[in-house]
């Protein structure tokens, strides 16, 4: 799958969608999420071009992956979400249930999340 600019994601990248900064460094933004599913509900998104975490893991710079992965763990310890606990998750693909084509880490806490799926 190619990646597609006009994804909702590249828009926000390009400031030309407004959202709620939790944090932004060279390589990474990080949002809140429009419909949040729990009381913190954050998206971290990497700034290069990828559609999904298997495109990222296969064709990202170390530089990129690197600062991604730090910088996904800061927005969760910055969010005061280390000593309750929290739950990372990304979608890939139509069977993981990924609606938006640009790789987004969601950050989900402030609660006893439950089972890790649906049943
Ligand atoms: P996915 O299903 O692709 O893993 O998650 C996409 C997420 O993006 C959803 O949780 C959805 O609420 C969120 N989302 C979609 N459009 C926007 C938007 O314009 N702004 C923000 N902040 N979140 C969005």
């Amino acid at each position: 799958m190619s990646y597609d600019p006009n994804n909702i994601f590249a828009k926000i990248l390009r400031g030309e969608i407004p959202c709620k900064k939790a944090y932004e460094d060279d390589h990474t933004l990080a949002f809140h999420d429009i419909r949040p599913q729990a009381p913190i509900h954050i998206l971290v998104i990497p700034k290069g071009p990828y559609v999904s975490w298997d495109d990222f893991s296969e064709r990202a710079p170390d530089a990129e992956i690197a600062g991604f992965v730090r910088a996904v763990g800061k927005v969760a310890r910055d969010a005061g979400l280390v000593a309750p606990g929290y739950r990372l998750l990304a979608n890939v693909g139509a069977a993981g249930g990924q609606e938006v084509p640009h790789l987004h880490v969601h950050i989900f806490g402030g609660r006893g999340l439950g089972p890790m799926l649906a049943r």
